[in-house]
């Protein structure tokens, strides 16, 4: 018998706003020092009023305009009753029946709904000793929660649904969803069903996921753990699940019995929130060009490879970068040769550039190489002025001192020698200086004529190119 896997996700997302969500403590997460950034209304002291974080109520609203959904004109507040030492209001400021967005898709998958809530406290259990610490930074900051139908079908389709959302969500500057540093939680909700049973089956739910990786390996591992049960005729018990990254392996923390009764109630401290259309088209008009658009517009106006484009649309600021540097080719060339331009600029911003980079930023300050320079560059490339060799030597300097390329060809005379009789000479001059590689060479050694070519290169720092060398070294011979 055939088994389909079916996964739906939760997806949190800490807020990138400058304060908490119901109060004006500053929203830091990597603060490290415990129980700074706290006050009375986020420790949930008696007679406190939260205020709505307007900056957190726009963002949220720009991720489910982004994503299609319906922003319904009123929304509200509700408390999620229930007690943990991490949580000092005794409950959690959420959304129950009224979130701020509504359907929308995504890769495909429909999503249920994002809703806007506040985050807990962190606790931390120090070993070899008999109690728990807890620090309050955390609490009280804005939190994004979106949710999927139960549609996906693969670990791979998960895993890419979240990286997407994670690309989006940096796009909209809503969130840095950095998953290692929890500011982005991904829980997996798994089900198996045998071909052809209609209803879903029972899910099991997968946490504490903090990378990529781990959703997709934390989802193989219960596709595979399920299947095989249903195939011994086990039952698949309702259940909340970790992941053992080492062991690679889910193992239960829990068993849900029956969902839990937070006795949800509409939150009397805060206004029912209401938009009026003008408002929501304001904020719909703030959003930046997101992934998917540019996606398009690099195919359609670059004309770059699928792949090409995927590491500009990952990386937003090489991506910006290439622009500035298409830009400054020159006014009005021809479609073809600004075409071939834009080509060469892509390959050495793709594989030079990324690879000096290391992995910094262009945006940082000690980036030296404005794209009017980076643009020069590839005109001496496209010119012939300069071999490939050269420019990469060229653009190693530029990297390091930010001086302009033709300063740094002029300084070190390296400068593609093209002129025929030039070339000619020291072609004569390194077979007279090596009358031995030159006669083996004669006597069949192929071996002998790049050991020639080698010496030319070297004697000429790579200014002229291989194969007139090479032509003009046969020749001779
Ligand atoms: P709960 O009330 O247990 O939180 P929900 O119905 O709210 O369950 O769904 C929570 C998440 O679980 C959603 O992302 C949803 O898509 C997913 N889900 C629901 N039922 C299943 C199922 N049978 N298999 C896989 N995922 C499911
Ligand atoms: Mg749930
Ligand atoms: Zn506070």
């Amino acid at each position: 018998m055939k088994y389909i896997p079916t996964i739906g996700l939760e997806i949190h997302a800490e807020l990138k706003t400058k304060s908490k969500m119901f109060c004006s403590c500053l929203n830091d997460s990597l603060q490290q020092h415990p129980n700074v950034n706290i006050c009375p209304v986020c420790m949930g002291h008696p007679g406190t009023l939260p205020v709505a974080n307007e900056d957190a109520i726009k963002k949220v609203m720009q991720v489910g305009l982004a994503l299609g959904c319906d922003i319904p004109a009123k929304s509200k507040f509700d408390r999620k009753n229930y007690f943990y030492p991490d949580l000092p209001k005794g409950y959690q400021i959420s959304q129950y029946d009224m979130p701020l967005c509504k359907g929308g898709k995504l890769r495909n998958i429909n999503i249920t709904r994002v809703h806007l809530e506040e985050d807990t406290g962190r606790l931390a259990h120090p070993a070899g000793v008999n109690y728990s610490l807890v620090d309050f930074n955390r609490a009280g900051v804005p939190l994004m929660e979106l949710v999927t139908e139960p549609e996906i079908t693969s670990a791979k389709e998960a895993s890419a649904f979240a990286q997407e959302l994670r690309l989006i969500l940096r796009y909209l500057g809503a969130s840095d969803a950095n998953m290692e540093k929890g500011q982005m939680r991904v829980e997996a909700n798994v089900s198996v069903r045998p071909e052809k049973q209609k209803v879903l089956g029972t899910k099991v739910e997968v946490k504490n996921l903090n990378s990529f990786r781990s959703v997709h390996d934390a989802i193989e591992f219960e596709i595979k753990r399920q299947t095989e049960a249903l195939e011994s005729e086990k039952k698949i018990i309702q259940e909340t699940r970790g992941w053992n990254e080492q062991k690679g392996e889910t193992f239960s923390q829990r068993e849900k019995e029956e969902a839990h009764d937070y006795r949800y109630f509409p939150e009397p401290d805060l206004p029912m929130l209401s938009f009026a259309k003008e408002e929501i088209q304001k904020i719909q008009s703030e959003i930046p060009e997101l992934p998917q658009r540019k996606r398009k517009r690099f195919a359609e106006e670059y004309k770059l490879s699928e792949k090409e484009i995927e590491v500009f649309v990952q990386n937003k600021d090489i991506g910006e970068y290439f622009e500035k540097v298409v830009s400054e080719l020159g006014e009005n060339l021809k479609p073809e040769k600004l075409q071939r331009k834009t080509k060469l600029s892509a390959n050495y911003i793709l594989s030079d550039l990324l690879g000096l980079l290391e992995g910094a930023s262009v945006e940082g300050e000690d980036f030296l190489i404005t794209p009017e320079n980076f643009a020069e560059l590839v005109n001496l490339i496209d010119q012939g002025a300069i071999s490939s060799a050269i420019a990469k030597q060229a653009l190693r300097e530029m990297f390091a001192t930010g001086k302009d390329p033709s300063n740094i060809i002029q300084e070190k005379g390296l400068e593609q020698v093209s002129d025929a009789s030039q070339i000619q000479e020291i072609a004569k001059d390194i077979i007279s200086k090596n009358p031995k590689a030159a006669e083996d060479y004669k006597k069949g050694k192929q071996n002998s004529l790049q050991f020639l070519l080698g010496q030319m290169m070297a004697a000429t720092k790579g200014t002229v190119s291989p194969e007139i060398a090479k032509k003009a070294l046969l020749d001779i011979l």
